[in-house]
């Protein structure tokens, strides 16, 4: 008998190819997960993939879902962009600080 598989994207070849999946324990109620509070619930199916042996876990979301925190990554990581930059301007600010209150005490102590 001829294991049924299907076309997934494999997360160890890096690329699409033919997956089975693997005998579940429980209900398919059981393979809901809650991913985090007030979001959808993702279905969880483990599968083999055909090529490689990798043995990985779907998760299976609407797509609106999914569109929304693909772009909520997007927003964090901008995020994280103007955080570096503004610690960037922060720490040259405080350098030239620095050098602002040093410089006349060492043009002081040279001209004594
Ligand atoms: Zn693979």
């Amino acid at each position: 008998m001829k294991t049924p598989a299907f076309l997934r994207w494999c997360p160890q070849c890096q690329r699409a190819t033919d997956n089975a999946p693997l005998p579940q324990m429980g209900s398919d109620g059981h393979r809901l997960r809650c991913l985090r509070r007030g979001s959808p619930h993702a279905f969880g199916r483990r599968l083999y993939c055909l090529e490689c042996s990798h043995i990985w876990t779907s998760l299976e979301l609407p797509e609106d879902y999914v569109n929304e925190l693909l772009q909520s990554e997007k927003l964090v990581e901008e995020m994280r962009r103007e955080l570096a930059m503004a610690k960037l301007l922060l720490a040259k600010d405080q350098r030239d600080k620095t050098a602002e209150v040093t410089e006349p005490a060492i043009k002081l102590h040279r001209a004594a």
